[in-house]
Order: C-alpha cells, then structure tokens, then sequence
C-alpha cells in the first residue's frame, strides 16, 4: 500500500537541505507521495529508510519500457482513472499481427507499407511501434528468421508471440537487442518463460484467465525477480475485456494492489470479424486502458484515427500544447514578403503554416506566445490584446527582415486592429481571413 506524503517524511532525514531541489524535506515528501519526485533525488536517505521507501514510492502501475530506437516506448506509469484528473502519460502502444510463416517477400512489403504509416501532427511524428510475430506452425527457424528481418531491416519493435518455449528462445535470440515482449508465460510454462525473460533481460506479458489467475502468476513471477511485466486478462469477450481493464486499473491505483500494478495487452485483432468493428474496439482500449493494442494489420483507415485519438487521450489537458514565439520562414520569404502575426497554440500554428506553405507564397509568420490560445480565445482572455502584438512586433525583429510596413492580423482578432496602429506608428494593419482555409487565396490577390 503506497504511504502518505507524511509518513514518508517521518523516513526522510529532516535536514531541509534542499539538495533533491525542493526547499523543505516535506515538499520532498509530498513531491514522491504524488509520483512527481524520485527517491534517487536525495543522497541522504538511509538504506533502511530506502528499502521501505522504495517499495512505497513505486508508481502504482510499473512503467515498463519496451523494444529501441525511434519506436521504442513506454508503457504504465499511469497514476489516474480519469485523463482529466491529471493526464495520462505513457501512450498507447499499436502492434500488428505478422504470422511466422510469411514469405521474405511478403514480410519485405508489409514492413514497407507499414513503414508508409506516419503523420506529421501538431509538430509530432504519429506512427505505430510494433509487429507482433505470431508462430503459426512451431518452425523456430522461420520464427527466428522473420524476427530477425523485422529487427534488424526495420524500425518496428517485436512482440515475440508463441506458447512453445523452443521457438521463443530461437525468436529472442534473433533479437533481443531490440528488446521484444515476449508473449506470454501462462500457468503452464510461466517458470521456463520467467526463466527466458530473465536471462535476456526482457519485458515479459503474461496470461491468464482471469485476473485472479494473474494476481497468482504476476506474484509468482515478481517472486523470481522479474519487475517488467505486461498483463493480459485473457478474454476475448468486448465486454469482459473492457471490464477487466477497468477493474485492473482500479485496483492498481484505488487499491494499491501491486500484483495487478502492470500496464495491460488488448487483442482487438481477437475480438471482431471486420476492420470497422476491430478498429472501434481498438479505439476503445486507447481510452480505457490498455498499454499495448494488437492490431491484425495496419491499414491507413485504421491506423489514422487511432493515432489521433491516441494523441488527443495522451495530450495533458492541463497544459495546451504550444510553439515557440518567434518568426517563422514559409515559402524561402524576402524583404518584400507578406507578414501574418497569430497565436502560438500549436494547432493554430500547424494549421495556419500548413495554408500558407500550400499556397506557395513566401511569407512571414509571426508567433506570438499568447499561453497556447487559440485567436478568439486569447483574445477574449487578453492575450493577444493590439497594444501587445504591436510591442511584440517591435521586438521580435521581423522590420530588420522586410522593406515594407504591412502586417496581416488574423480575422478573429480584427478588433485589435486599433491598439495595434497606436503601437506601430506608420505600419498598416491588414485583417486576414477568419479562416485559415482561406489564407491561400488571401495572399494569392495581395
Ligand atoms: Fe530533505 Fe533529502 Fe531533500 Fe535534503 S535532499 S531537503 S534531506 S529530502
């Protein structure tokens, strides 16, 4: 059971020698009670007090970091039920099924189509991280092979899925360096399977059927010394699938019950006959509360959504996310370019440069930090008030840039057309469209 800020205190040294980078020992203890601090972050702790603290100051759901490179992640780490209530950190993960008997050809195409799947948004690359090798026939040396061509030609992370431990080990073997899950140890094989992630070093999944089954097997495996573990309720049934990642969820955090404090594995691929309705189902495990989906392919009409509801579940609502204030270069702009002035919210800006890059006139933009508002918002809220785009317009150096003294003010905002004149003596203030949509054919007729 996690302890309070303030018997965490009572374990601290008191010293108040703010070392760990908060002024008070409290603070401290508050800080690691929330999840927000590190026990690491003060050199002073005594071991006993360590060992008890440790275990106490543990997410309530282990965050596990699985597979390399560009595609490697995270998952767990979660310390709500709700997103609103704090955020959600650890994004979802997407995998899709591989059978093990695929042609080089046929496994060669996939990861490129695969590859293809990648969405540029709101300054963020939106992509899936995984294959999920599938044995179909117990052939470890095909296991092996297509686990090797998928670590070692492509970016993807593995899922390392097979219930013969002979084909696991030749599937590790091939690529452990990637760091795989292995999928998964079962009542059955749980020590041999325990025995292989353990010797590699790897995340290991693990199966049950039903979440008392897992409470058995995560303590036994725990027991062995294995901390990176994915869990896996077992049914194949929506409903019960849905109800097991909630009362997992629940029982982590609400109960601070450990041997569920896993992230969790969704088999959507296992649970609908077409894509719309595996696609929904995928869906719904991004909100609640899965940490890997596995997918029976990535197709662009699947993938896209679940990226971008992924981004919008795992984005904090507490903080909107924002580009840097500053002048950006559209199009190659010269001294005679047009300058268009908006918000700094990062879906304004995307939107916005994205228009005035399609419309191939070289232009200026201009950000202005108005705390991740939208126009009409910040300027409601006086953060994108005239007299303050005027000095920030001064400041920012775009006159040292151009020979003229014209500047494009988003329509949502023509009101601080005024207070803008008074603070740019001698420039012209010229409202835009309200639309972004519209920019293109706005700065085609300038
Ligand atoms: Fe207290 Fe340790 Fe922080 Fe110093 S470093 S203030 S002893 S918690």
């Amino acid at each position: 059971m996690a302890l309070t800020g303030i018997q965490i205190f009572k374990l601290l040294p008191k010293t108040n020698c703010k070392e760990c980078g908060v002024p008070t020992c409290l603070a401290f203890a508050m800080n690691l009670a929330s999840g927000k601090a590190e026990l690491d972050s003060c050199p002073y702790v005594s071991d006993e007090a360590r060992e008890q603290l440790a275990e106490a100051s543990a997410p309530p759901i282990r965050p596990v970091p699985i597979g390399k490179g560009v595609r490697g992640f995270t998952v767990g780490g979660e310390t709500v039920m709700y997103r609103h209530e704090k955020t959600f950190y650890n994004a979802t993960a997407f995998a899709a099924v591989v059978a093990s008997d695929i042609s080089d050809a046929d496994l060669e195409k996939k990861l490129k189509v695969w590859n293809a799947f990648q969405f540029e948004r709101v300054g963020l690359n939106l992509r899936p991280q995984m294959a999920a090798l599938k044995d179909v026939n117990g052939d470890a040396a095909a296991f092996a092979k297509a686990a090797k061509t998928i670590a070692e030609t492509s970016e993807f992370n593995l899922v390392l899925m097979s219930d013969n431990a002979d084909v696991m080990k030749a599937g590790v073997e091939a690529c452990a360096s990637k760091r795989p899950l292995i999928y998964a140890a079962t009542d059955a094989n749980a020590d041999e399977y325990g025995a292989i992630a353990k010797d590699n070093e790897l995340p290991l999944a693990v199966k049950a059927d039903s979440i008392e089954g897992l409470v058995a097997l995560t303590e036994k495996l725990t027991g062995m010394g294995l901390k990176d573990l994915v869990i896996d309720s077992g049914s194949r049934e929506v409903k019960q699938a849905l109800e097991d990642q909630v009362a997992i969820r629940r029982a982590a955090l609400k109960n601070g019950n450990r041997s569920v404090g896993f992230p969790t594995i969704a088999f959507p691929c296992e649970m609908a006959s077409n894509l719309d309705m595996e696609t929904l189902i995928a869906g719904m495990f991004v909100a609640k509360y899965a940490g890997i989906v596995v997918l029976s392919d990535f197709t662009g009409e699947s993938i896209f959504p679940l990226l971008l509801e992924r981004l919008n579940i795992f984005t904090d609502p507490q903080r909107p996310m924002t580009v840097t204030e500053g002048i950006y270069e559209i199009n190659n702009p010269d001294e005679n370019s047009p300058v268009l002035v908006t918000t700094n919210f990062a879906l304004t800006y995307f939107i916005v440069s994205g228009e005035i890059e399609g419309s191939r006139v070289p232009s200026w933009l201009l950000i202005k930090d108005s705390e991740g508002l939208s126009v009409m918002t910040a300027w409601a809220a006086g953060k994108f008030a005239g007299d303050d785009v005027g000095v920030f317009v001064k400041k920012c150096g775009v006159a040292d840039k151009i020979k003229h003294q014209d500047i494009i003010i988003p329509g949502y905002a023509a009101a601080i057309a005024g207070d803008m004149e008074e603070e740019l003596p001698g420039w012209k203030i010229t409202v835009g469209p309200r639309e972004a949509a519209h920019i293109p054919a706005f700065l085609k007729a300038l």
